[in-house]
């Protein structure tokens, strides 16, 4: 079955509306050639989504949302939000949110399906901290956490599922190629296991430091359909490096 693939930035707390110059430079370089072959999008700060917005042949997201459509809940976004100026996606569940504001499987669950209702795609992340990989308790972890994130009406059209090993993410450390095959088959098996043929499809991103120097080993693998990458998201040189795996 053939997955297309997506490569996707994540620029967590980083940016200004002067980065726009450099998001320019990412659109500009996601030329015909490769929006032949793949997706690209770039999740920026939300404060920066309508002004990227503006650049069409880039699809933008948000990097988190709240599971309500509005109302008294200060400081967040809803999804209706992130659609209404443009976006397409929405990360929810990233360990950064799950270990820094206590969110569990269920709230990453709920803001799937917010996702949903505003028309936005859902990338969900999961993944295992250094000592659940130690222990070696890895796919016990993650084949519990997409079971649980996953809400029931989940389709490889509404949601792309990011396997981010915790311990990976920021620290230029990777899992070897056969660890991250062995986590991805098992993540494959048990989307098919739910959702039968369309589990095929559900795209399933490799994140954790992802950079230009390894992604044709990583982007190569077996039910690997792209990557959710952070710091190598930010410079246009990295990021689009990074897609040329692809080409
Ligand atoms: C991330 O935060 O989603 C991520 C993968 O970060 P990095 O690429 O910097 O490891």
């Amino acid at each position: 079955m053939t997955v297309r693939p997506l490569v996707a930035g994540n620029w967590k707390m980083n940016g200004t509306k002067e980065s726009y110059e450099e998001f320019a430079k990412i659109a500009a370089g996601y030329d015909a050639a490769l929006a032949e072959k793949i997706d690209m999008l770039v999740c920026p700060p939300a404060v920066l989504l309508a002004q990227f917005a503006e650049v069409e042949n880039l699809p933008v997201g948000a990097q988190n949302c709240h599971a309500a459509a509005s109302g008294a809940h200060t400081g967040d976004i809803s999804a209706e939000m992130v659609a209404n100026v443009g976006g397409k996606y929405v990360i929810v569940g990233h360990s950064e949110r799950r270990e820094g504001y206590g969110e569990t499987d269920a709230d990453v669950a709920a803001k799937a399906e917010a996702a949903w209702r505003a028309g936005l795609v859902a990338i969900v992340c999961i993944g295992e901290s250094l000592e659940q990989r130690e222990a070696g308790e890895t796919i016990a972890v993650v084949t519990e956490q997409i079971t649980k994130s996953l809400p029931d009406a989940t389709t490889s059209a509404n949601t792309v599922v990011a396997y981010e090993p915790i311990w990976a993410i920021g620290t230029g450390k990777t899992p070897t190629a056969d660890d991250v095959a062995e986590v991805h088959a098992a993540l494959r098996k048990s989307l098919v296991e739910r959702f039968g043929e369309d589990g095929e499809k559900i795209r399933l991103l490799y994140g954790g430091s992802v950079k230009p120097t390894n992604a044709s080993e990583l982007l190569a693998l077996p039910n690997v359909n792209g990557a959710l990458v952070g710091g190598a998201s930010l410079k246009a040189a990295d990021f689009l490096g990074i897609a040329e795996a692809y080409k």
